[in-house]
């Protein structure tokens, strides 16, 4: 048994060193800033116990899908007072209360309904909840996110909302083999990105990539990639 099964941490400082690695050869060979790339620790369906290896180790953003096992969670880890909570999960409506409530930021953010609800269910003590609009860029109906098109009026419709803090855009395409298809979606997203932006609204929040594709994300100009399974190993379940 090495050392890090002893200690019971399942190996995740390991294979966030070996993720953080890859973020950093990513950046090099993009000729971008370091530190230009946050990493997004996507926790569900792993334990609070993994979370608080990660964090031992460094890590403070964490991602989950499911409300409830969220929301157990952050009550478990409610000693990290410094910890952030990114919801990047299936918005329901009947959940949107408790992801006001208990989360930093949104990505995935595509029906105005829920963000009217988002930003009249926000906590008045807190600050305004971050969010991502999730695009649809590769065109596929089953993944959900506003047609690129659709995009501008989701924004200006969002910012209207005083809960909300439009902070960028985010995708989740299709997975892909090759880096140059993986590439294409992402460069789409950036370019909308680019073409949306203003100086007072700069979208500067480019959620994508996720364990198989952060390279591709990163060489796009990604700036928060979403990493699970390089960081926590192989999800034991997968709920939807
Ligand atoms: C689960 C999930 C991820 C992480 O996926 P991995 O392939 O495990 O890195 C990223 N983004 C979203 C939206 C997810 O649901």
């Amino acid at each position: 048994m090495d050392r890090r099964e002893a200690i019971g941490d399942d190996g995740i400082p390991g294979r966030l060193r070996e993720v953080q690695a890859r973020i950093r050869a990513a950046v090099e060979r993009a000729q971008r800033p370091p530190d230009s790339v946050a990493l997004l620790a996507v926790s569900k369906t792993h334990g609070a116990e993994s979370v608080r290896a990660a964090y031992t180790a460094g890590q403070r953003a964490f991602g989950e899908s499911y409300v409830q096992e969220a929301i157990e969670k952050i009550a478990l880890l409610a000693d990290l007072t410094d910890i952030q909570w990114h919801f990047i999960g299936r918005i329901q409506a009947n959940k949107t209360r408790q992801i006001a409530t208990h989360f930093d930021w949104v990505h995935g953010l595509s029906d105005p309904a829920h963000a009217r609800r988002l930003s009249e269910q926000r906590p008045s003590g807190l600050p305004p909840i971050k969010v991502c609009i999730q695009v649809n860029v590769s065109g596929e109906a089953s993944k959900g996110g506003v047609e690129p098109d659709a995009v501008a009026a989701m924004i200006a419709a969002c910012e209207a909302l005083p809960g909300l803090d439009v902070r960028g855009l985010m995708t989740l395409p299709a997975p892909a083999e090759d880096e140059e298809s993986q590439r294409a979606p992402f460069r789409a997203l950036r370019l909308l990105r680019d073409r949306l932006a203003t100086p007072s609204r700069p979208l500067d929040c480019l959620s994508m990539g996720m364990s198989d594709d952060l390279e591709a994300a990163i060489l796009e100009g990604a700036t928060l990639v979403r990493v699970g399974t390089a960081v926590f190993g192989p999800r034991p379940y997968n709920a939807g």
